[in-house]
C-alpha cells in the first residue's frame, strides 16, 4: 500500500513527487524512461519557461491560472532549476521571453535526483482505476497497486508515440468530472482550395501578424506543402477550432516581403495586410505539441485535488489549461504539480 501513487512521470508528476517527503511513493509510467516530452522538447533544450508570464497567454479559467502562477510562476521556477544548479538562458530568436536549459537530458537528470525517495514502476500502463474502502485500486499491464491517494498527471492527447494515453480523461469522468472538448493545439493548420499557392512558397518563413477573435499574435509563418505551420500559426492554433483567421503578411511598416512571396502573390488579388482564410483543419495530434481541453477546473480546488472524490488530483496538461508556444505548457505543468505536491505535504 502506497501513500501516493502518481500517474505519468511527466513535468508536473515529477515536480510534484519531488516535494512529497516522508511518504511511500510510487510513479508509474508507460514509456520505459521518465520525461518523454522533456526530452524531446525545445529541440533538446527544453523551452521550459517564459519571461511574460500572464494568464492571457493561456486558454483556460483565468482566475485559476492567476491563483496558481501567484503561488508558484516563472521567477519561482527559474530559481528553483538555479538551486538545483540548472542553467537556463534566455533566447529571444524565434519566440519573445523563452528561456531554454543547456539541455533537456540535465533537467531528467535533475528530476532522477530530486525523486530518489520514489519508487518507479516504469514500462507499466495503467489501464483501470477503482476506488473502495477509502483506497484507490491502480489497475496496470503489470500488476494492480493500492494507495491512499492518487495524481493524475496523465498529459494530453499529443504524440501518442511519446506515451500519451486518454486514462486521465476516463479516470476524471469516471469519478464525476466534466471534460472539456479536446482539440490538437500548438499544430500547423491544412488549407482549403483557395489557399493551394502556399504550396508554391513551401518551406519559406516569414513574419506575419495574426488575428484571431479578440486575439493577435505576432511571430514567424511557414508556409508548408500541405498547409501553413511556425510559432505564429501554432499559438494561433490554441484558439481556433473553425472559422476565419485574418493573416497581415507585413506587419512592420518597412517590412521586408521575400521575392518569393511578392512573385506568388503578384496576380492574385489579396490584400496582404488582411488576408482572409479559414483553415481545412490542423495536422491533428500526432504532430500538435498539446492537447487543449480537459478536466474542467472547476471542479478542482485549488491545492488540484479534485472537488467531487476526496484524495483524488489533477495537474498538468490534463487539465483545461493550455498555453501558446514560447515555454508556457512547462511552466503550467511545473506550477500545478509544485503547488499540489507541496500543499500534500503539508496536509
Ligand atoms: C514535441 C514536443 C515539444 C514540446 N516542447 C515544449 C517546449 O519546449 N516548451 C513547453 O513549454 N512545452 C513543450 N511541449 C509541451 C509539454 O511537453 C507538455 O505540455 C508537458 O510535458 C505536459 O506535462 P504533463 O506532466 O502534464 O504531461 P506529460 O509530460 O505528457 O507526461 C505524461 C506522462 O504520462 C504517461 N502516461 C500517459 N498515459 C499513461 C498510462 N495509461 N499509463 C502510464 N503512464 C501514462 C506518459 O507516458 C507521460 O510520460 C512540447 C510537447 C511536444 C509533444
Amino acid at each position: 500500500m502506497y501513500d501516493i501513487i502518481i500517474i505519468g512521470a511527466g513535468a508536473s508528476g515529477l515536480i510534484a513527487a519531488s516535494q512529497l517527503k516522508n511518504q511511500k511513493i510510487c510513479i508509474i509510467d508507460k514509456n520505459q524512461k521518465i520525461g518523454s516530452k522533456i526530452k524531446v522538447s525545445g529541440g533538446g533544450k527544453c523551452n521550459i519557461t517564459n519571461e511574460y508570464l500572464n494568464s492571457e497567454y493561456f486558454d483556460g479559467n483565468q482566475d485559476f491560472i492567476t491563483k496558481t502562477f501567484s503561488q508558484f510562476d516563472n521567477i519561482s521556477l527559474l530559481k528553483f532549476l538555479k538551486i538545483n544548479n540548472l542553467k537556463t538562458t534566455l533566447n529571444e530568436k524565434i519566440v519573445k521571453g523563452t528561456y531554454f536549459c543547456n539541455s533537456s537530458d540535465e533537467v531528467i537528470s535533475m528530476f532522477l535526483m530530486l525523486t530518489k525517495h520514489c519508487e518507479f514502476l516504469l514500462d507499466c500502463e495503467v489501464l483501470d482505476v477503482e476506488y473502495e474502502h477509502n483506497e484507490y485500486l491502480i489497475k496496470t499491464s503489470k500488476k494492480t497497486l493500492k494507495c491512499k491517494k492518487l495524481i493524475v498527471s496523465t498529459g494530453g492527447l499529443s504524440y501518442p508515440i511519446l506515451g500519451a494515453t486518454d486514462i486521465g480523461y476516463k479516470i476524471g469522468q469516471k469519478f464525476g468530472h466534466s471534460i472539456v472538448k479536446q482539440n490538437p493545439a500548438l499544430v500547423g493548420f491544412t488549407v482549403q482550395k483557395d489557399q493551394f499557392w502556399f504550396k508554391e512558397l513551401s518551406g519559406l518563413s516569414m513574419n506575419a501578424r495574426v488575428t484571431i477573435g479578440n486575439k493577435t499574435l505576432k511571430g514567424s509563418l511557414l508556409f508548408t506543402h500541405k498547409g501553413c505551420s511556425g510559432p505564429v500559426i501554432l499559438s494561433t492554433s490554441l484558439y481556433w477550432v473553425k472559422g476565419q483567421i485574418s493573416i497581415d503578411f507585413s506587419p512592420e511598416k518597412d517590412s521586408y516581403l521575400p521575392k518569393r512571396f511578392k512573385q506568388a502573390v503578384k496576380d492574385m488579388d489579396i490584400n496582404i495586410h488582411d488576408y482572409q482564410m479559414s483553415p481545412a483543419g490542423n495536422f491533428g495530434y500526432t504532430k500538435a505539441e498539446v492537447t487543449r481541453g480537459g478536466i474542467s477546473v472547476d471542479e478542482i480546488n485549488f491545492n488540484f485535488e479534485s472537488k467531487i472524490q476526496k484524495n483524488l488530483f489533477f495537474i498538468g496538461e490534463v487539465l483545461d489549461v493550455t498555453g501558446e508556444l514560447g515555454g508556457y505548457n512547462f511552466q503550467w505543468a511545473f506550477s500545478s504539480g509544485y503547488v499540489c505536491g507541496t500543499k500534500l505535504n503539508k496536509s
